[in-house]
């Protein structure tokens, strides 16, 4: 008798390559066998950021880490040392070769339909209109970026900007992300909270400007660039679309409405999945995340949507004002409730009481 556990992917983007990982870690590279189909096996050239302390899952396609965070806003700037946990950068190309070393994987080329019901479960990354909650707030959080090299040291490659609103703001919540590789090499995103996605030019003028005023270079080769979308919504879609059919990744409602983080809660999902079937022999899909956190992202999403203006200031004085550690915990939805009053103690109230009275 075969008793492999068959899993099937309906999509072979980032979200299937992390979840094939936990399962090779959970249930064992020899129990699974696993395929992919997709309409193309290219990998995306995509840069993947996490924070947290090293995971036994993905740190083998580690590329880059950084302990020290940027921030920049108004006219200054401040550093902060992470205590525990890392910034690490991963890629789609690092993450599927890792998977590929340890187990084969079965890769089909084509459009995907229903699933095949003798898979022991089916991983669907294809969007679906059916929903647990409709959207009421639909922003993007989309961005441009350059690869830049420059003839002189520029940049410190021991701190990576996290966000640095020292740019034009007058279209939408914007702010720069730097990701130095050396001291003459480094990822600059330009990255905007709004409705819709801009002409590449507007990216390029904050970039141009930021390159310039702040980082303070004019000479500088472009060797690659980065664009991109994730939604920031507070939709909720249907996860379960039949016996042992799941949806995952961003399809699956897996993105952090605020921030765009998908990656490190795909692994905490895959883990909690992987765990409840080698106990129950059952695949479903984990409770959402918890109601507060769900409110405090409704809330802040508002405030993203009505008053643009004000957010810099929020989020600078969120980063200032409270450890790090505490606010990426907070971030990854892992802090106590008295850890998150301290941190609503922290910020500039009278915009989350209008938030709280609008509709
Ligand atoms: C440029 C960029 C940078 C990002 N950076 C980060 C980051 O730093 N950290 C982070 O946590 N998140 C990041 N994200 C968000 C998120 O992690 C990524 O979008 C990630 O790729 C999501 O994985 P996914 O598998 O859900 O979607 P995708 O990687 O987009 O994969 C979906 C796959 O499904 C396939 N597909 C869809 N429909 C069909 C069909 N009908 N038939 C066959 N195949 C189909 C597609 O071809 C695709 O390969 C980033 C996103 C982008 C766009």
């Amino acid at each position: 008798m075969n008793d492999q556990i068959t899993i099937n992917f309906l999509g072979a983007g980032v979200a299937a390559h992390v979840y094939s990982l936990v399962a090779c870690a959970e249930l064992g590279s020899e129990s699974i066998r696993v395929t992919m189909l997709d309409r193309s096996h290219e990998v995306p050239d995509r840069t993947l950021c996490v924070w947290g302390e090293p995971d036994a899952v993905i740190h083998e396609a580690l590329v880059a880490e950084w302990r020290t965070l940027r921030f920049g806003y108004g006219t200054q700037s401040f550093v902060r040392r992470m205590d525990r946990l890392r910034y690490q950068q991963y890629t789609a190309a690092s993450i599927r070769a890792l998977l590929d070393s340890r187990t084969d994987v079965d890769r089909l080329t084509g459009e995907a339909g229903a699933p095949d019901a003798s898979c022991t479960v089916t991983f669907d990354s294809r969007h679906d209109d059916r929903v647990l909650r409709a959207a009421s707030i639909n922003l993007l959080q989309h961005f441009h970026g350059w690869r830049v090299r420059t003839n002189h040291p520029a940049f410190d490659p021991d701190v990576a900007t996290m966000m640095d609103f020292r740019v034009d703001q007058s279209d939408g919540v914007c702010f720069i992300y730097v990701l130095p590789y050396g001291p003459d090499e480094a990822l600059v995103e330009c990255t905007v909270f709004s409705e819709v996605p801009w002409v590449r030019e507007h990216y390029e003028r904050r970039l141009t400007a930021y390159l310039r005023d702040v980082i303070v270079v004019t000479d500088y080769e472009i060797v690659a660039t980065e664009t991109g979308a994730i939604p920031m919504c507070d939709r909720i879609p249907l996860r379960d679309r039949g016996r042992s059919w799941i949806a995952i990744g961003v399809a699956g409602g897996l993105t952090k409405p605020t921030t765009g983080y998908t990656v490190a809660r795909c692994i905490r999902d895959a883990e909690a999945m992987m765990r409840h079937y080698r106990q129950t022999g059952v695949f479903t899909s984990p409770a959402p995340s918890s109601r507060r956190f769900d409110w405090y992202d409704r809330l802040l999403l508002k405030i993203i949507r009505d008053e643009p203006a004000v957010v810099p200031r929020i989020l600078w004085t969120l980063f200032r004002r409270n450890p790090i550690d505490r606010i990426l915990r907070f971030l990854d939805e892992q802090t106590r409730f008295h850890e998150e009053l301290m941190i609503f103690w922290s910020l500039p109230w009278l915009p989350f009481l209008k938030a709280l009275v609008r509709r």
